[in-house]
């Protein structure tokens, strides 16, 4: 068992949830409607109204921000990452949980996995339906979001998304369902483990490196290097990229389609962005699959980089975090097949 890790002391393990809004903390005015608005009861409230969660941990609330996930900045990610990194270095909390809306869910996740200097569990969960909602889904997911997060089994897994009793890993998991439950799917590596009622089962854990072997530091940053996504389709106005470069972004992720592909006009103008000296990455607007250098695109020539496995928004924030420094294109390159 790592050094950071406590042994099992059949004592309860004490479970920070810092809350920062979402359908979780959202609230209607019947419990039928679709209507409602995000972020509105607090995160006492929410820990209040899940029976038996104080027998899973001893909990300590926080109220981190209150917002619809459409809302989430680079700047809360970086207090968010603060606040865990501090929580887990002091020794009395065993484990952490973030109650997070679920439209940028695997962003926040994916920026935390990268960011995180811990091997402790951190656990996001969130809900598809607000507080009010007959059959409400928050509750249940907060429950086993905290079984997952005071479990030792859970450790060095990265940060963790739990949802709908499914255990997802943060490179791995994607919103895909509007408005459905069961929204999340992990669709090219599968999932970690299952949570039902509280009793975890774990598959694998997941492939990439992440927390306390990324080499990803947020200490002491205020801002992150603009990189921008532009989405392909056909008859996609190529002017999208040389807009993106004079607004003086470092990095272009290109939302491609199929095998992360764009039309012929498209790729003169992310050639000319590129060898400029502006970071492009080719990744997919298709749900799985990897994006495979040198296929139907000269990756070598034209000084592309594959996104890999990763999602365009996802992409985006680890090349805002490898700009954080200068990098050759062959290195960041290698950071999108470890990370
Ligand atoms: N728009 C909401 C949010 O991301 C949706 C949700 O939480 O399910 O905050």
């Amino acid at each position: 068992m790592p050094t950071d890790i406590q042994a099992p002391t059949g004592k309860k393990a004490c479970v920070a949830v810092l809350a920062t809004g979402g359908t979780i903390a959202g609230q209607a005015e019947t419990g039928t409607q679709a209507g409602y608005a995000s972020g509105r009861i607090t995160v006492d409230a929410m820990i209040g109204s899940v029976p038996g969660l104080s027998d899973l941990a001893d909990i300590q609330g926080e109220q981190i921000a209150n917002v619809g996930s459409q809302d989430m900045t680079f700047a809360l990610m970086i207090a968010l990452a603060d606040r865990i990194n501090a929580l887990l270095g002091d020794g009395a909390v065993e484990g952490v949980v973030v109650t997070h809306g679920t439209d940028t869910m695997e962003e926040t996740a994916y920026f935390l996995n990268l960011t995180v200097k811990s091997r402790k569990p951190v656990v996001l969960t969130g809900a598809m339906r607000p507080s009010t909602a007959v059959s409400a889904d928050g509750p249940l997911n907060l429950y086993n979001a905290v079984a997952v997060a005071a479990d030792p089994r859970a450790a060095e897994r990265g940060v963790l998304v739990v949802m709908n009793d499914r255990i997802h890993g943060a490179h791995s998991l994607t919103k895909n369902n509007t408005t459905s439950v069961e929204t999340f799917l992990s669709p090219i590596n599968g999932l970690i483990g299952t949570v039902i009622y509280g009793k975890t089962q774990y598959f694998r854990g997941p492939f990439r490196r992440h927390t306390h072997t990324s080499e990803f530091s947020v200490a002491g940053v205020d801002r992150l290097p603009r990189v921008d996504i532009l989405y392909a389709c056909a008859g996609m106005p190529a002017d999208l990229i040389d807009c993106s470069v004079s607004r003086g972004a470092r990095g272009i992720v290109v939302a491609g389609d199929g095998n992360g592909n764009m039309n012929a006009g498209a790729i003169a103008a992310a050639s000319r962005a590129a060898g400029q000296g502006t970071v492009v990455v080719r990744s997919s607007r298709v749900q799985t699959g990897t994006v495979i250098r040198n296929v139907e695109i000269d990756d070598d020539s034209r000084r592309f980089i594959v996104s890999d496995e990763l999602n365009p928004a996802k992409a985006r924030i680890l090349l805002m975090l490898a700009l954080q420094q200068d990098r050759s294109l062959e290195e960041l390159q290698e950071m999108f097949y470890t990370y």
